[in-house]
């Protein structure tokens, strides 16, 4: 345990947007396990996915989803996302596993045969890299806690010049377990994440009661994620960033 302070940021939808790539990587994942050729362009973002990717949690649920597309009933997703995701995977007799492997080959494709295309379809938020890099003058460490796989966020991360003190992807395990062993090497200062369900578990966590957690206002939210937030989780905005840490808190 050294006294160096640490913040944990999420990775998508919190430091880089990735939209443009989450489609395109989960239309084609899917056209592998459909063996079609898909109906949707994988260059065009649909509104539909664009609007159900706040509910999304894993990698996988986007593979699911692009297949699904363009015939799925939104409303019926946006009412009840849980329910409609495992209908889907029952009537398709899909596991995650096989969906996120089909993710992670596309992925480890795309970075093999077209690097910079893959890289370019990822967009960090404005000011971000330069305030991530900031840290170190402050005394800060920064740690990037993800549901992504590491190889990845680790290419995405060393393309835009970020060297975090330590990246856990999701072969890491569920975050909250993930905090509470980077809890006893590093104070913990904050978490930044763009999930709010993820942050209630969190503070639902033993050991994880008094940690600050930070909702970020700039990613993929769902309508109602700011409203009534619950004590011991903030909104927080790009300019509330680029404060000082112990102004955020
Ligand atoms: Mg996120």
């Amino acid at each position: 345990m050294t006294d160096r302070p640490l913040v944990v940021f999420d990775f998508d939808g919190v430091i880089v947007d990735g939209m443009a790539e989450y489609w395109w990587s989960a239309s084609h994942a899917s056209r592998r396990l459909n063996l079609s050729s898909g109906e949707l362009s994988p260059d065009q973002v649909p509104d539909a996915f664009r609007r159900l990717r706040p509910w999304v949690h894993h990698g996988w649920e986007m593979v699911l989803l692009a297949s699904e597309l363009p015939h799925l009933d939104l409303q019926a997703w946006l009412r009840d996302y849980r329910m409609e995701q495992a209908r889907a995977l029952e009537r398709r007799g899909w596991s995650a596993v096989d969906l996120q492997a089909a993710l992670d080959e596309t992925r480890r494709d795309a970075v093999r045969d077209n690097r910079s295309a893959w890289l370019q379809l990822h967009q960090p938020y404005p000011g971000l890299v330069e305030r991530l890099q900031r840290f170190d003058a402050e005394g800060v460490d920064w740690a990037v806690l993800t549901t992504k796989t590491a190889e990845f966020t680790a290419e995405l991360l060393d393309s835009v010049g970020l060297h975090p003190w330590r990246l856990d992807g999701r072969e890491a395990g569920a975050k909250p377990e993930v905090l509470l062993r980077l809890q006893t090497q590093r104070p913990l200062m904050a978490f930044v994440e763009d999930r709010r369900a993820t942050l209630e578990v969190v503070r639902r966590t033993p050991g994880l009661e008094q940690l600050p957690c930070l909702l970020v206002n700039w990613g993929y939210l769902r309508p109602d994620d700011r409203e009534n937030l619950p004590s011991g989780i903030k909104l927080i905005a790009l300019d509330d960033l680029a404060e000082p840490l112990a102004r955020w808190l």
